[in-house]
């Protein structure tokens, strides 16, 4: 029996979106690509999708759209004006962002979305480069319970866990919490392997200690490698984490919560985005490094 093959139309096609769409092609599903520099929807072209000359073409007959773009100026142009895909949509599909964008926005776009009777969910991930291309994605979704449950097929396909946190906008606000708390690690990391660097202690001795213990986390024991071994292939670009520390200052500035920590992280994420902006965020110890000592 031939089974009708759900139609996905997937937006963006950097470092995570290429790897999404290339597991729902490989789960079977009938995905059609846009990105804006097409050069890079070419490989999945190879692999079975359908190209789209715009987000309102690749929208066109999808159950779903999904879109995985920098931040909110992106998701702006991918989802609205004439060439979006919500001009594109039919009714009764169903929009999904999984960029990292600001709580703001994705209330925004949600209520354009409804506008036209589109249903929306908002789902950032988390994972990187490798989950995103193995399917093992854990997606950090607000919206309507029924409207999730449609979708749960989708999400499995492109990761291993669907974490239901309530209303639309709650998504991007774990997601930013969760960034809150990425970013500054790894700016503190990047300043404490610097000292370790400098102060005569066994680099690979003291590292395994802290790893061993209480500020060994995920994200540190795997940064800590990184940075050591000056491996900047890029998983996860500073001016990204840049733009997560930002909106997440924003959504906690209106809680009256001022976000010391993240700001000077910033920092130092966007000085590296500045001389190493195709590099992974780990470069951010490079211009630390680069820095004197006053007594050397
Ligand atoms: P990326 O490799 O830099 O890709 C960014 C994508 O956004 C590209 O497809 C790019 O198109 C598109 N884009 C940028 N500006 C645009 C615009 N004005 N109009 C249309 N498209 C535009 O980024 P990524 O690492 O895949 O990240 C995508 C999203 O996932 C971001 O929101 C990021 O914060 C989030 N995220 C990333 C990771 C990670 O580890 N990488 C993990 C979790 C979440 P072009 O190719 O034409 O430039």
């Amino acid at each position: 029996m031939n089974e009708k093959r759900v139609k996905v139309a997937v937006l963006g096609l950097g470092i995570m979106g290429s790897g999404m769409a290339g597991q729902l092609i490989a789960k079977g599903f009938d995905v059609t690509v846009w990105n804006r520099n097409r050069v890079k929807a070419q490989p999945l072209g190879q692999s079975g999708a359908s190209i789209a000359a715009s987000p309102a073409k690749a929208a066109d007959g999808a159950d779903f759209v999904v879109a995985m773009v920098a931040d909110d100026d992106a998701s702006k142009r991918v989802w609205l004006g004439d060439e979006g895909a919500f001009a594109g949509m039919r009714a009764g599909a169903i929009a999904v962002d999984c960029s990292t964008l600001s709580v703001d926005w994705v209330h925004t776009l949600s209520a354009a979305a409804a506008e036209r009777g589109i249903d929306f969910i908002d789902a950032p991930v988390t994972g990187t480069k490798p989950q995103a291309a193995a399917g093992t994605l854990r997606f950090f979704a607000g919206g309507d319970p029924a409207v999730l449950a449609k979708a749960e097929g989708l999400f499995l396909a492109m990761g291993t866990e669907l974490i239901r946190l309530g209303p639309v906008g709650n998504g991007a606000m774990l997601k930013l919490i969760n960034n809150f708390l990425c970013g500054v690690q790894v700016a503190s990391l990047a300043e404490a392997l610097v000292m370790i660097e400098r102060s005569g202690l066994d680099v690979q001795q003291a590292v395994g200690a802290l790893a061993a213990g209480a500020p060994g986390s995920p994200l540190v024991k795997m940064l800590a490698g990184r940075m050591l071994a000056h491996d900047y292939r890029p998983n996860f670009v500073p001016a990204l984490m840049a733009k997560d520390l930002h909106y997440a200052s924003v959504a906690f500035a209106e809680q009256g919560i001022t976000l010391a920590t993240a700001d000077a992280a910033r920092a130092r994420f966007e000085a590296v985005a500045a001389d190493f902006p195709d590099s992974d965020m780990a470069a951010v110890i490079e211009p630390i490094r680069a820095i004197r000592g006053v007594n050397r």
